[in-house]
């Protein structure tokens, strides 16, 4: 957040600014020694686990999380903005990320939105303290784009219900205790109309959780097999048949398009592109520095500039007023340009390390341990997760455009 923007901050507001400030200088964990995974959706190994879910564990207990949320859930009950505040100053810290992602920006949210008292009272809080980590079952081998295509059967018994399918890319599954599972209860009803929306325990009979492994050899991302797997009656979440409405109002969430999350970074935009510049400015290219150079200068100038407008976009975003003329526009816009201008900004900066971008892991020369090719690799996954950049342009093309539903 630029200088001007916390000027005109009310006295509360810059004040608790300041104090999360003081606490992130004092908390924030030193470098644990190993390889921390840039995002929630490349966690590997145990110990990388163990430290994030530690470090958001530290965050909850300090009272920096569910600030939004209501106190009788483990949250604060105070105005999102603070929450906003919090989330900022994470990103500003370069702060490790909080593992529970899933739960805090998605679940949660939508946990509040239908769940029962007594399904808010247990899941809630758990969420925020990291105590249980949430994975998200919704995409399969034949639905992902075409969610609604999914075949995985929640199969009603006198208890409740068994799971039989197959749900894939499902990020955290093999560190997770719930995931919020898209099932098909009536495959006699309409496409949308037979699907149901469960809150499923992972540690029961009948799950198999295997790995996958990304174009970057790390994992993080898993597929599930069901077979016969029980859940009781109290996992609906919703109605019988109201899977399809739940699961789009999570997909606001995950997309950015609502807000109502319990914590976590916020998209750090201006500290990439501070990282950019500071890298141009030690790159050789040419002969020269990479700052030098006026093509990449060009291009590095166009990122700050397209930054920029991000910036001054989100904080439009929360004027309604200010978007009266298309009410949603900007929300809905926020998962495609961020990926894609993430992308492009990891994309220059291997072109400023020039043949260092080969170095790759592991190898002593590789620069900033070869976070930036990493980061540009990685960068695929986050236009494709939560509905690829194509799926995310035909959104817009219809409900913001007006233009003709594609089928
Ligand atoms: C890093 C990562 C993490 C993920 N984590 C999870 C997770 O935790 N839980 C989960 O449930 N899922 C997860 N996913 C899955 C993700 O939601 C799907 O990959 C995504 O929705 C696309 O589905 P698909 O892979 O089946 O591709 P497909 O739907 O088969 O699409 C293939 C290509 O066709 C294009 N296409 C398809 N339909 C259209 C159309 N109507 N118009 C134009 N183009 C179209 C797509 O854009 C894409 O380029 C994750 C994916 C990634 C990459």
């Amino acid at each position: 957040m630029s200088e001007l923007a916390q000027e005109v901050e009310p006295k509360e507001v810059a004040e608790l600014r300041r104090e999360v400030r003081a606490w992130m200088q004092a908390h924030k964990p030193a470098d644990p020694g190993f390889k921390l995974p840039q995002s929630f959706l490349e966690v590997e190994s145990d110990r990388q686990f163990e430290f994030l879910r530690d470090w958001q564990r530290k965050v909850f207990d300090a009272g920096y999380l569910g600030l939004d949320w209501p106190a009788e859930y483990g949250g604060k009950g105070d105005p999102l903005k603070r929450q906003r505040v919090v989330s900022q100053e994470l990103s500003r810290a370069r702060a490790p990320f909080l593992v529970n992602v899933i739960g805090l920006q998605w679940a949660g949210p939508t946990i509040l939105h239908y769940g029962t008292e007594a399904q808010k009272k247990r899941y809630l809080k758990p969420i925020l303290s990291a105590e249980e980590i949430w994975c998200q079952g919704f995409s399969e081998p034949g639905a992902g784009s075409d969610l609604a295509s999914a075949t995985t059967r929640a199969e009603r018994t006198a208890e409740g219900w068994l799971v039989t399918g197959h749900k894939v890319w499902t990020t955290l599954a093999h560190q997770s205790k719930w995931m919020i599972l898209l099932a098909r209860t009536d495959p006699g009803a309409g496409k949308y109309e037979g699907l149901s929306y469960f809150l499923f325990p992972m540690d029961v009979a009948g799950v198999t959780v295997q790995p996958l492994i990304k174009m970057t050899g790390e994992g993080g991302f898993n597929q599930v097999i069901f077979d016969r797997a029980p859940m009781g009656r109290d996992a609906l979440l919703g109605q019988e048949g109201q899977g399809w409405q739940v699961a789009m109002t999570t997909l606001l969430f995950e997309r950015g398009a609502a807000e109502g999350s319990g914590g976590g970074q916020v998209t750090a935009s201006a500290e990439s592109v501070q990282r950019l510049a500071s890298l141009a400015a030690r790159a050789r290219r040419g002969g020269g520095r990479a700052a030098e150079d006026p093509v990449l200068r060009d291009r590095a100038a166009q990122l700050w500039i397209e930054e920029e407008a991000l910036r001054l976009g989100s904080l439009r975003a929360r004027i309604p007023g200010l978007n009266l003329d298309r009410p949603q526009a900007l929300r809905l816009m926020n998962k495609l340009v961020y990926s894609e201008f993430n992308q492009r900004l990891a994309e220059l900066a291997c072109e400023m390390l020039g043949p260092a971008t080969t170095l790759w892991l592991g190898d002593p020369h590789a620069v900033e341990r070869a976070e930036w090719p990493r980061a540009y690799m990685n960068s695929f996954g986050m236009t494709i997760g939560g509905g690829t950049s194509e799926i995310q342009r035909n959104i817009l093309g219809e409900r913001v455009l007006g233009l003709p539903k594609s089928k």
